[in-house]
């Protein structure tokens, strides 16, 4: 089982999953798709894939099957359910690989059922938006056995350019955890920085150019302090699976005793944003909720 000769799986293909599994149908790998909503399968058939009705028929045409679905109850539907679920399908000697964000436990749970069949687990979280999984260079934060991630690596490369074993099952979860913390408090200043400037009367475009290349810099401000200027809220990543991942890093912070206060701040304005029906925007959307505190003030 190396190289080109593996075959691969996948399951979900929505704005992470199509432009992931497209990369490794080009890179040479023979694929077999599955998704729920059929029609999100057509350009994948058209460019060579297989596109099976289950999980479990993705599985059983694989040597590592890989899923990236929206939370951890999906993530448990799709490697879990009876019948229709990867482990009714899936081989022994298989890997299992866990693109989604989700909870830690997750982990414990999917390693423990697979591995009762001979089937190894990765959590394998990703980082970088729909651009980074378009362009093939996606940050990969990988939990689970070294040998397995070794022996997925080469599909792994077709997806990231930076990938990371970050320690036993379920420490992928949980640097993508760190990760999410970084991202929402970073969105929250870049659509603070754009509101001051914007009240000041500074030219916001002006504003973002001077400081993108100083100390301030960030993807964030970089991709993401453009599109609040141009009010495009369009999205790339929703509000609401930020605040998914918010949900599970609270979770986890009480699990650890320890004190997120900058995270806990984060997350009340992105439930905001969600509360105000921006759930389904990308989540520059926070720029909005920020203006509307400023709007509010009384002078
Ligand atoms: P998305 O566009 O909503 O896609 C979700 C995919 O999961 C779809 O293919 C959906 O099928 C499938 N799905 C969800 N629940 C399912 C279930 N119960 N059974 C079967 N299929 C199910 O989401 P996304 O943006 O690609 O994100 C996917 C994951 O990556 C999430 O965990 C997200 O937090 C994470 N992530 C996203 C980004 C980003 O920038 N978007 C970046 C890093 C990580 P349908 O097509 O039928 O709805």
């Amino acid at each position: 089982m190396s190289g080109h000769k593996l075959r691969v799986g996948f399951v979900g293909l929505g704005i992470m999953g199509q432009p992931m599994a497209g990369n490794i149908l080009r890179a040479g790998f023979s694929l077999t798709v599955y998704n729920r909503t059929i029609s999100r399968t057509e350009p994948l058939k058209d460019a060579g894939a297989v596109v099976v009705d289950s999980p479990a028929k993705a599985a059983a045409e694989s040597d590592i099957v890989i899923c990236c679905v929206s939370d951890s109850p999906d993530v448990y539907h799709v490697v879990l359910a009876e019948k229709t679920g990867i482990i009714s399908g899936v081989r022994k000697g298989s890997i299992v690989v866990d693109c989604s964000t989700a909870a830690p436990e997750v982990a414990t749970k999917c390693s423990q059922e697979l591995g009762k069949k001979g089937v190894s687990f990765l959590d394998a979280p990703v980082s970088g938006g729909d651009a980074g999984a378009k362009a093939g260079m996606l940050s990969i934060m990988v939990g689970g056995r070294k040998e397995d991630f070794d022996r997925a690596r080469p599909v792994l490369e077709t997806m990231g350019k930076t990938i990371v074993h970050c320690g036993s099952s379920g420490a992928g979860y949980i640097v993508k955890l760190c990760n999410q913390i970084l991202v929402s408090m970073n969105c929250l200043a870049v659509a603070e920085a754009l509101s001051f400037a914007q009240k000041a009367g500074i030219d916001s475009k002006a504003m973002l150019q001077a400081v993108s290349g100083g100390a301030a810099g960030s993807w964030q401000l970089s991709n993401l302090g453009p599109k609040m200027v141009a009010d495009d809220y369009a999205p790339g990543f929703f509000v609401d699976y930020l605040l998914k991942d918010l949900c599970i890093t609270h979770g986890a912070a009480q699990d650890l005793k320890v004190p997120l206060p900058g995270t806990a701040l984060a997350e009340t304005l992105f439930r905001a944003a969600s509360a105000q029906s921006f759930g389904r925007e990308g989540t520059q959307a926070i720029y909005k909720v920020v203006r509307g505190l400023q709007r509010q003030q009384v002078s």
